[in-house]
């Protein structure tokens, strides 16, 4: 594993650097253990991410170091968030796990789009 809570690599993870308010960003929503903001390249009217204020590598890294619970409680934090985005109710939430899956950033991050319809299978 790359990245773990107490490597020096989360020093330089920029969103560390968002969960420490080191990075300004349009905050939507923070707990004890999550923020959600607004991403800084909408791919949907509405695109926020929801990240673990603890650094974790992906969904697996986080799972394994934070237990299911914590997924839980991510997941459910970004069902909240969504539902309250969208008027119609309907939004996705997508996470890539992997360079090859499209991961750019890697603090684990939930994906929560809505405000226009989206398209099956996803490119
Ligand atoms: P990934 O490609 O890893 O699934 O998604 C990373 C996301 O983070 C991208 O949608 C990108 O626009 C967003 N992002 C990267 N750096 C920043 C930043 O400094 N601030 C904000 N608000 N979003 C960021
Ligand atoms: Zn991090």
């Amino acid at each position: 594993m790359r990245d773990s809570a107490n490597t020096p690599a989360s020093a330089e993870c920029v969103f560390c650097k968002i969960a420490r308010k080191e990075i300004p960003v349009r905050e939507i929503e923070r707990t004890e253990d999550a923020v959600v903001f607004a991403d800084l390249d909408p791919k949907a009217p509405c695109h926020l991410l929801v990240i673990p204020a603890r650094h974790a590598e992906n969904l697996g890294a986080f799972a394994a170091e934070a237990g299911e619970r914590a997924v839980g409680a991510l997941f459910a934090l970004a069902s909240k968030v969504g539902r309250e985005a969208s008027e119609a109710g309907a939004y996705r939430i997508v996470v890539n796990e992997g360079a090859e899956a499209g991961q750019t950033v890697f603090h684990l991050h939930l994906h929560v789009l809505a405000g226009r319809r989206m398209g099956w299978p996803p490119g």
